[in-house]
């Protein structure tokens, strides 16, 4: 009991560390400076600082007042509020392996750092501006990456939803909002910088300190995510410890030196994070395989076809029967923590395996 709630503490203790270590960090990563607004900042080719976004047109909801920290032709980080809370993912899942030449990234998209309460409370200082309505959701997310990406003939564009993903567990998206406004200037993100989108997966546009705690130290910033092409995502800094700009970049937001990719030094193409604006990736080097809408809800695996056999084979794994399993996680998407509660099994445990047996 003593020791139980000792270590508690010390979980609770290190996690406030953690993002008392953070929260500065995210701050002075974006900067005290105000920044250029990207707004308007959309291309329908490759183009130093815009995005080469696929989508042209844009309606969609988002920020429904734009606020005081943003001006004419800039923004100011430091003025904008965030959404306030402390609330941890034990059950975040992330795993990335390799398979022959191939990278292998599962997830359940929770992160692995504690996120702000969503929906966005009233009582919070971000409604005035944000009322972002969705809560936080597990996704599905199964990608296969080359392992050592190659150029395409041509860059191609991003689309809206995710184009990367980060190894805190998160997609990383453009930087465009659903209105094709610059995403971090004008939409209100937590202290680790994400928010969930409408289905309620939890993403970044721009630099997170929250993906590695121990990133912006000197020298060349580390891995912080891959790019749907299988391109490395860096950090804001480049190999003399400067903080990377566009200028220093392609159109794509990338450049080619020598990195340690897999533990091998490696002379490789590799995008760059920014402070300025388009934050992220401007366009693919890469040839992109899976869609930017690869995330499917959690639950695919009950209902597509052909998945008798990963529901058997996940179902005497759990040691239930297939059909306890079908209706335990009932249509699309299926809550994981109800679903483990009527099968008399841990939430994890279930999530697990029901992501082992996912059809490829
Ligand atoms: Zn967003
Ligand atoms: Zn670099």
């Amino acid at each position: 009991m003593v020791t139980n709630l000792n270590s508690a503490r010390f979980i609770a203790n290190l996690s406030l560390c953690f993002v008392a270590l953070l929260v500065p960090n995210y701050v002075t990563a974006s900067g005290d400076h105000e920044l250029p607004l990207g707004n308007g900042k959309v291309s329908t080719a490759p183009k130093v600082g815009y995005v080469y976004s696929c989508q042209t047109s844009f309606n969609g909801g988002g920020a429904f007042r734009v606020g005081e920290w943003v001006k004419q032709d800039t923004w100011q980080p430091s003025g904008k509020p965030r959404v306030d809370g402390f609330v941890i993912w034990p059950n975040a899942l992330i795993n990335i392996t390799f398979d022959g030449d191939q990278r292998k990234v599962q997830s359940n998209n929770l992160p692995t750092h504690p996120t702000g309460v969503f929906p966005i409370s009233s009582q919070d200082d971000a409604y005035a501006y944000d009322r972002n309505p969705n809560a936080i959701s597990e996704q599905n997310i199964f990608l296969r990456l080359p392992r050592v990406p190659e150029f395409a003939n041509n860059p191609s564009c991003v689309s809206m939803g995710m184009i990367g993903f980060a190894l805190s567990g998160v997609a990383i998206f453009n930087a465009l909002d659903a209105m094709g406004r610059d995403a971090p200037a004008h939409e209100i993100q937590d202290a680790c910088g994400g928010h969930p989108e409408r289905s309620g997966q939890y993403h970044y546009h721009d630099y997170s300190a929250c993906i590695n705690e121990f990133n912006e130290k000197g020298g060349h910033s580390k891995l912080v995510g891959y790019a749907l092409d299988g391109f490395g995502i860096y950090g804001l800094q480049g190999a003399g410890s400067d903080a990377m700009t566009n200028q220093d970049l392609d159109a794509c937001h990338g450049h080619n030196h020598e990195i340690n990719w897999d533990g091998v030094a490696t002379n490789l193409f590799h995008y760059h994070m920014t402070a300025e604006y388009p934050y992220t990736i401007g366009c693919f080097r890469g040839e992109v395989k899976n869609s930017g809408q690869i995330n499917t809800q959690a639950g695919g695996l009950n209902n597509s076809a052909g998945n008798a056999e990963n529901l058997n084979k996940a179902a005497l794994e759990l040691g239930v029967s297939v059909e306890a399993l079908k209706s335990a996680l009932g249509a699309p998407p299926p809550n994981f923590n109800k679903a483990a509660k009527q099968l008399g099994l841990s939430a994890n445990q279930l999530r697990r395996v029901m992501l082992k047996y996912r059809p490829k």
